[in-house]
């Protein structure tokens, strides 16, 4: 083994690629790889998938990797976009140092080559009208026809293509293709096109151009220029492939990079399409990119989910070959085992219903212990006030209780977490008959901590009602009612939005440890999941978004295996 194909990683047929190309010394052992973006909307999930396959080959071989924005499309991308996913790789744990380029810092010497294809009679000016174009490219099993446009001479093609560029046609006029094989079995090698002619203005170059190379003659010139050895790209590439290859090597440039496509994220219950994405905001589906419930990075930071996270998630799926769904339980699986280490513990009361302890000094206050993170020590105590009236969930209250229930109802005991047993003696209702509140008596003997031995079955939570502060959480479920929402194509994917994947609760009681609580910060309510600050709470508004609740079903069909 080479000393620098040492990883903590887990191998993968793309690391396998790299060591072979090591150990020939084909790129004189360098490893260089890129993320290259278009800037059309947010990064998601599955961009994470490709920035921590990139970014890390990069760090495990001594290697570098390149932020590139593929710019080459003018019509769709903005810099607000290119400023999301800047912000995005960052947060992910990534550093492209200063090696963030954009494509269409090459337009000119995009250009050039492709006047040096022109000249070599490798490339041609088409003047077919679109419908012409698509009529004459034939079928999967039918051979395409060549345009008539095909053999013009070197110098018509010059002066026609710098015609294109200098604004004398209009938009649609005329393209530049590829002269490759009308016949090719391949139909991206049937004359593929490389430049078109559109008037728009291009978030960096401005009105400086009229004609923007395609993807598929800009990408594999970009990763040469940049000196990548590894362009590893999604499958839907792979029969790209022989494109790519045809434009490096008809320009006679060596050191060629080699392009490598793995299966891209797919995760149930989730659309992770850009377009797909921009229509539910365009369309009010969800407040914005940064919805919780959106499968962006953003989103997914709102709702508490850490970089470290993800990226053990990443790691996890691995990479394959063959397109596949990753069960959305896994994601959810892989926040709670990182929050599980490091968020307090604290309590706090979803939906209260009011506890007087009846029995209970009026006006007393005592200060319990209660732990921050029993899976970790260190991380100390905190001081709960405790007093007569206290909030508990209305969950955990019932007149009439099932079968199994072993929380409150009327006769029944409890512990209060950190606190005494407390027992239930009657039930007030209102003019409505609805429950207001509840009359326990505590057993002073019982208080947790001073050694009593005297145990109940049940233990619930809750928060001294003059100390609690009232906060907003909010919920959510999965985003759309089915596993595979575009499964079925005749469907709008958009009819199979779960109408229940928000719940708002707006009269929570939470401990009064998080009055001064930031955004951003992450705790597990205890019995009620994992939650985080949102960015829009204000001094006099606390929001919680709930990341996950604590029940893992992933954890459960791990056990089944
Ligand atoms: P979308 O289809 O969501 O719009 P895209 O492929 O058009 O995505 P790009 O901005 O072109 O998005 O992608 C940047 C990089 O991220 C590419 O290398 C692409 O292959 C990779 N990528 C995009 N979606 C996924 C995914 N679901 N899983 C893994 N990699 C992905
Ligand atoms: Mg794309």
């Amino acid at each position: 083994m080479e000393e620098n194909t040492s990883t903590t990683a887990p191998s993968n047929f793309i690391r396998d690629i790299i060591n072979g190309d090591l150990e020939t010394n084909k790129y004189e052992g360098r490893v260089h790889t890129r993320f290259p973006p278009e800037p059309n909307g947010y990064l998601h999930i599955g961009h994470a998938k490709s920035i921590c396959l990139n970014f890390g080959i990069a760090r495990d071989y001594n290697g570098l990797c390149n932020l590139r924005f593929d710019d080459t499309n003018p019509a769709k991308e903005e810099v607000e976009y290119v400023e999301s996913i800047e912000e995005d790789v960052k947060w992910l744990g990534f550093d492209w140092d200063d090696r963030m380029y954009y494509a269409s810092d090459y337009f000119n010497q995009l250009y050039n080559f492709a006047i040096q294809l022109i000249n070599e009679g490798k490339a041609y000016v088409d003047s077919s009208t679109a419908d012409e174009t698509k009529d004459m490219r034939g079928t999967t099993t039918e051979s395409g026809k060549e345009s008539p446009n095909r053999n013009r001479s070197t110098e018509e093609n010059l002066r026609l293509f710098m015609g294109m560029k200098d604004g004398e046609f209009e938009d649609g006029a005329h393209i530049l293709r590829a002269k490759i094989d009308m016949s090719s079995p391949n139909m991206h090698m049937r004359d593929p096109v490389m430049y078109r002619i559109k008037r728009a203005t291009h978030h960096r170059t401005g009105d400086r151009w009229c004609i923007y190379p395609m993807y598929d003659y800009a990408h594999p010139i970009s990763d040469w220029i940049e000196g990548i050895t590894h362009s590893i790209c999604t499958l839907e590439f792979e029969i790209h492939r022989p494109l790519y290859d045809w434009f490096l090597k008809e320009l006679h440039l060596e050191n060629r990079p080699q392009q490598i496509e793995f299966a891209r994220l797919n995760l149930s219950y989730t659309v992770m399409s850009k377009r797909k994405l921009l229509e539910l905001v365009q369309e009010g589906f969800v407040s914005g990119w940064d919805d919780p419930r959106m499968p962006t990075i953003c989103g997914l930071r709102r709702r508490g989910y850490t970089p470290e996270s993800i990226r053990s998630f990443a790691e996890k799926i691995g990479v394959a070959k063959r397109d596949g769904m990753i069960d959305v339980a896994l994601l959810e699986h892989t926040i709670r085992e990182d929050l599980n280490k490091r968020a307090p513990r604290v309590m706090a009361v979803l939906k209260p219903l009011k506890v007087v302890i009846t029995n209970y000094p009026d006006g007393k206050i005592e200060e319990l212990d209660a732990i921050n993170n029993p899976e970790d020590s260190s991380m100390g105590k905190r001081i709960l006030p405790f007093s007569k009236e206290v909030y508990i969930e209305q969950d955990d209250f019932r007149e009439v209780p099932p079968k199994k229930f072993y929380r409150l109802y009327p006769g029944n005991e409890v512990r209060l977490r950190y606190a005494y047993i407390i027992k239930c003696n009657e039930v007030i209702k209102n003019a409505e008959g609805e429950v207001t509140e509840i009359h326990c008596t505590y057993d002073p003997e019982t208080k947790s901590g001073t050694g009593s031995t005297r145990s109940v079955k049940g233990t619930i939570h809750w928060v001294s009602a003059e100390h609690a502060i009232k906060a907003e959480a909010r919920l959510y479920d999965r985003f759309f009612v089915t596993e595979d929402p575009l499964a079925d194509k005749e469907k709008d994917f958009k009819d199979l939005i779960n109408p229940s994947s928000l719940e708002m609760l707006s009269n929570c009681q939470i401990e009064p440890s998080l009055a001064n609580v930031k955004a951003g910060e992450k705790f597990q309510f205890e019995r009620q999941g994992y939650f985080c600050v949102d960015p829009l709470s204000t001094e006099g508004k606390i929001i919680f978004n709930r990341t996950v609740p604590l029940r893992d079903s992933w954890a459960k069909i791990e056990k089944k295996q």
